[in-house]
């Protein structure tokens, strides 16, 4: 029998079906799980660091399990991180989240540790956009915002004039994107491993409706539970430790040149993934924070 544990859900709203797993699987463990909402956090950032919720100092947590979604990263990254410095054991840590929102960075970071990624081109000039194009393998390419999530801004040029006229088109509203090859041998599926710790728990594959080829739920695409070879299960549990993150969803692709990471998701969604698998995911979590969560076991401490 663990010692029961006070653990703080920073999220938008306990009515999102991942918090409500989140405090259910707490409680049926026998946990105080109480949620807030981010943005109505507010700090006092110098001396003494304490994070204050309506008129009221928030203390006493053994851990913090951080819902951020992209939209609020800056402030949401911020209200971890002051936990942080108060010493709170925080699920993933401010610094991992930040990291993995960035895709370009991401990408650079997992590259480094020798990683399956599709073949990607990051550029500036628009002298250089035939280069872009061509160091991919030339079209069918897609082209990417780097600011973009739920599949919004993820472009598939079937041909080298398309992908110029969507280049000119990014780059016209100052947006940065990437050129990266299209996995066609996919057929518009993905797989999303779930990542807790050094282990992936449970993975699903997602399908694209007919006509379209990004799979994410968010857009029509279907899920079902999917067996994963060793060296998939072990490129995500990679990619998950490259980012830092205790918790992730590592998306990959099946390519010819093997597993490929497209993405990986610092807050990713209970729902699909439960449903696909039946597994009880939320329970895993809070699993692992009664194995991991001691004050002051932040790796960072804030410091990144
Ligand atoms: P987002 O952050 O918007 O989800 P992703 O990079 O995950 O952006 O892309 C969205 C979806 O588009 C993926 O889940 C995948 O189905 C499809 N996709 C992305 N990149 C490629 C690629 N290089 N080749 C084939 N399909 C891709
Ligand atoms: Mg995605």
């Amino acid at each position: 029998m663990t010692k029961s544990l006070n653990i703080l859900v920073l999220s938008r709203s306990p009515e999102l079906y991942s918090t409500r797993r989140l405090v259910e699987a707490g409680s049926e463990r026998g946990h105080r799980v109480r949620v807030v909402d981010p943005l109505r956090c507010y700090m006092n950032i110098s001396s003494r660091p304490t994070v204050h919720y309506m008129g009221e100092e928030l203390s006493g947590f053994d851990a913090v399990i951080p819902r951020i979604g992209a939209s609020i990263t800056f402030y949401g990254t911020a209200v971890v991180r002051q936990f942080e410095m108060m010493g709170v054991f925080t699920l993933n840590e401010s610094v991992a989240i930040s990291r993995s929102r960035d895709k370009l960075r991401s990408l650079q970071l997992l590259s480094r540790k020798g990683i399956g990624l599709p073949v990607t081109a990051f550029g500036y000039s628009p002298d250089d956009t035939r280069d872009l194009i061509q160091l991919v393998g030339g079209a069918p390419l897609v082209i990417k915002l780097l600011e973009g999530t739920q599949g919004k801004g993820v472009v598939l040029a079937e041909t080298d004039q398309a992908a110029e006229s969507v280049i000119d088109a990014f780059r016209g509203l100052k947006a940065y994107f990437l050129t990266q090859e299209f996995i066609a041998e996919a057929k518009g599926a993905d797989i999303r491993c779930f990542v807790i710790g050094d282990r992936v728990v449970a993975a699903m594959k997602r399908q694209a409706k007919d006509g379209e080829f990004r799979s994410n739920l968010h857009r029509g695409g279907t899920a079902m539970a999917v067996k994963i070879t060793p060296q998939e299960r072990a490129t995500a549990v990679r990619a998950a430790r490259t980012m830092g993150l205790n918790v992730a969803g590592v998306d990959l692709m099946r390519s010819h040149h093997g597993p490929v990471v497209l993405e990986v998701n610092s807050s990713p969604g209970l729902e699909g993934i439960e449903s696909a698998t039946g597994k009880n995911i939320a329970g895993l979590i809070i699993e692992f924070i009664e194995k991991n969560a001691r004050p002051g076991r932040t790796k960072t401490r804030g410091r990144g």
